[in-house]
């Protein structure tokens, strides 16, 4: 499979107001050199706590946060670089699903309007080809298209969040950023909603990149995943992989909090508590950022950056304490009694 997004060494510093005459400019190092591919018709996911990078990676592909280093190819073509009508018919590739179906619904419109709007914006179709567009995006969805008349307000949260899909398809995207796009909604209709996007995603061999915090949610609907921390991808692999042999302190932490029968086949887990909270991006650490927070951090670690390297194929961790046998240091720890 070829990849259809690549992200290059992106950077998004949002940078803070000068701090006395002569003091460096300080900045909020949001996302600060993240590399990965997305290939044609997969879900990839990025994990993290709030506060990792990975809602603003999101942005950052969608051309709607900064980006201050690094580069987005979307099948090629240099995404980051792209400006006015270019940059406009990208877009139709390239569409997202924000989290907050509350929110994201502009609630003066009819529901019609709001998914028909991309094909205005963009000027496609006549006037009865984008109506009978929207009927059927609509039924699409698993909403009827008689439904098109009512405001959002008329609608539970999953509809909402099937109107937001169904905008999201309108323009017939290759490429759709999911972020968070179940976390607004209540645990039974999240299963509705993403086995809704595993149809259409068949149906019409979409290419997902998932944004969550929540790993059973990932594990449910990735086939690879990375893990963000502090705006560095800390560990990245296929689901299977991963998800049975965390190679980083932090991602065998994260699977720690989840209930056991969540997540199939990890049994010789060490349970590792996360204690505290991220430091700030303002600044980050030198060395690991996430040493402040690993029991098991050593004074290289405070000095030395971990490069992510490929410690068995396809599967990166960045952590000195992982031998080339993939074996992180929470699997040598003596098992708890
Ligand atoms: Fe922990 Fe050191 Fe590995 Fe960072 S590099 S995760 S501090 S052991
Ligand atoms: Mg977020």
């Amino acid at each position: 499979m070829s990849a259809l997004l690549t992200v290059q060494g992106l950077k998004v510093h949002f940078p803070l107001a000068r701090k006395g005459l002569f003091g460096p400019r300080r900045a909020v190092h949001a996302v600060d050199g993240v590399s990965f591919e997305v290939r044609r018709g997969e879900t990839f996911g990025i994990v993290g706590e709030s506060g990792s990078g990975k809602s603003t990676t999101a942005l950052a592909v969608m051309r709607l946060a900064p980006i201050t280093g690094g580069e987005i190819l979307l099948d090629g073509a240099p995404l980051d670089r792209l400006q006015g009508n270019a940059l406009r018919a990208m877009r139709k590739r390239l569409q997202i699903i924000f989290q907050d179906p509350y929110s994201s619904l502009n609630p003066r419109f009819r529901a019609g309007d709001i998914v028909r709007e991309p094909l205005d914006l963009m000027g496609i179709g006549t006037k009865a080809e984008r109506e009978a567009r929207v009927a059927e995006l609509f039924r699409n969805v698993g909403l009827r298209p008689e439904q098109q008349a009512l405001f959002p307000h008329q609608f539970s949260g999953g509809q909402r969040q099937r109107i937001g899909i169904a905008r999201a398809l309108a323009t017939q995207p290759e490429l759709i950023v999911c972020d968070e796009p179940v976390s607004a909604l209540d645990v039974a209709i999240q299963a509705q909603i993403l086995n809704l996007l595993q149809r259409l995603q068949r149906e019409f061999g979409l290419t997902y990149l998932f944004i969550s915090h929540d790993l059973g949610v990932v594990q449910y609907m990735c086939d690879h995943v990375a893990v963000m921390y502090l705006g560095v991808i800390v560990e990245q692999g296929d689901r299977v992989a991963l998800f049975r042999q965390p190679m980083h302190p932090y991602t065998n932490a994260l699977l720690a909090a989840v209930p056991a029968a969540d997540i199939a086949r990890n049994r010789a887990r060490q349970r590792i508590k996360l204690s505290g909270d991220p430091p700030s991006p303002i600044d980050p650490p030198p060395g690991c950022r996430f040493a402040g927070r690993c029991p098991f951090a050593e004074p290289r670690c405070h000095a030395e950056v971990p490069a992510l390297r490929e410690v068995l194929p396809g599967h990166r961790v960045a952590c000195h304490l992982v031998d080339d046998a993939g074996i992180g240091p929470h699997q040598r720890a003596a098992p708890a009694a």
